[in-house]
């Protein structure tokens, strides 16, 4: 089962003391970051001007695609003959952070109506299952493929009543927050990939 919200507030108390700030992420680093610091206030990075053409994403057409070969640092906890579930080697500061990938290279759009109607109801299932759990707030659905072109549908799950952890920045929280303990994660990854496995698949742990 995932934390409660009074035991994510109690692990950060304990790592930085109530009224304590979590150390700051290299936000300021990366490329994607809307915001700068100007004149001690945060202001909207100055837009440049477009690029000649896209940066091309990694894996295109399947060339040098870790999810092709393999998982890489991730883990495969539940899959079928099209599609796998797999999740980070790590927790993060978020209950659950999962990727629905296709098998198949292919990117979101080559779906055929066939597989995006399978996609749709391991989407909604999946939703159904996390959301259902205790103390989970939300389910997040997120497909961006900026960076990998391999078709990966993100499932971001939020804690319930914990202030500010709301909406599309809910994801930065994730680095922010003190990872869950490694038992409660591992746990709660079996029972979503066992649940999931009750309508479709195998779960894989
Ligand atoms: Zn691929």
């Amino acid at each position: 089962m995932p934390e409660s919200a009074e035991e994510i507030y109690a692990r950060v108390v304990a790592a930085v003391g109530a009224g304590g700030r979590l150390p700051m992420p290299p936000v300021d680093e990366w490329d994607i970051f809307p915001w700068e610091v100007v004149d001690g206030r945060l202001a909207p990075r100055v837009v440049e001007p477009p690029l000649a053409a896209e940066e091309p994403r990694r894996g295109v057409d399947g060339v040098d695609c870790v999810p092709c070969a393999g998982e890489g640092d991730a883990v495969r906890i539940w899959e079928n003959d099209r599609w796998k579930l797999v999740h980070p080697p790590r927790p993060g500061g978020l209950p659950l952070v999962l990727w629905l990938m296709s098998k198949e290279h292919m990117d979101y759009a080559d779906m055929s109506d066939e597989l995006a109607a399978e996609y749709g109801r391991l989407s909604v299932w999946l939703c159904r299952i996390i959301e259902r759990m205790e103390h989970v707030g939300r389910v997040h659905v997120c497909r961006y493929g900026d960076g990998s072109e391999h078709l990966h549908v993100w499932f971001f799950a939020r804690p319930a009543r914990l202030p500010h952890l709301l909406g599309s920045l809910v994801i930065e929280w994730n680095e922010m927050l003190p990872p869950v303990p490694e038992d409660v994660w591992r746990d709660d990854l079996r029972y979503v990939a066992t649940r999931l496995a009750h309508h479709d698949g195998w779960s894989l742990v």
